[in-house]
């Protein structure tokens, strides 16, 4: 806690255009297979913000709301990945492939390994959690044929 951050971006077409400002929340690696589906990608890299403190300047994300608690924004023209909602937390998490300068991003974590590529090696000297630390809202299975999340029941 405690890095600002001003970070602009968009998606690959240049329809949709973001800036975000303000203190980073997380800056994490997720290796869920929801993510990998989102982005068609092994793995998400994210940096969370206040939702407060991103704004989209150019366009209009579509959204798919992908649990009751998680929204993904995507462009529509151009299908680029954007932003994971976390709803219940009033936070963003920006798609580190979206950002006009991606070596902004200095993963902290990863999490949800329990979802990883085989071939992935995961060499970063951070934390490494199979599922999700502490705080964070508990993973659900996703079912992929039906597309609905499965939430877990609390332990
Ligand atoms: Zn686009
Ligand atoms: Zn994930």
């Amino acid at each position: 806690m405690g890095t600002m951050i001003a970070a602009s971006g968009g998606c690959l077409c240049g329809t949709i255009r973001f800036h975000a400002a303000g203190p980073l929340v997380h800056s994490l690696v997720c290796h869920c297979r929801m993510c990998q589906r989102a982005s068609g990608a092994a793995f998400m890299g994210l940096m969370f913000v206040s939702s407060n403190d991103l704004t989209v300047t150019k366009g209009e994300a579509r959204t798919y709301g992908s649990s009751t608690t998680g929204i993904r924004h995507f462009c529509g023209d151009c299908g680029s990945s954007l932003f994971f909602e976390r709803v219940s937390s009033a936070l963003h998490g920006i798609l580190v492939g979206a950002l006009d300068d991606p070596d902004l991003f200095d993963p902290k974590m990863h999490i949800c390994l329990s979802g990883k590529q085989r071939w992935v090696n995961v060499a970063d000297d951070v934390p490494c959690h199979l599922e999700k630390p502490e705080g964070m809202t508990p993973p659900g299975d996703y079912d992929p044929i039906t597309g609905r999340l499965i939430e877990r029941p609390s332990a």
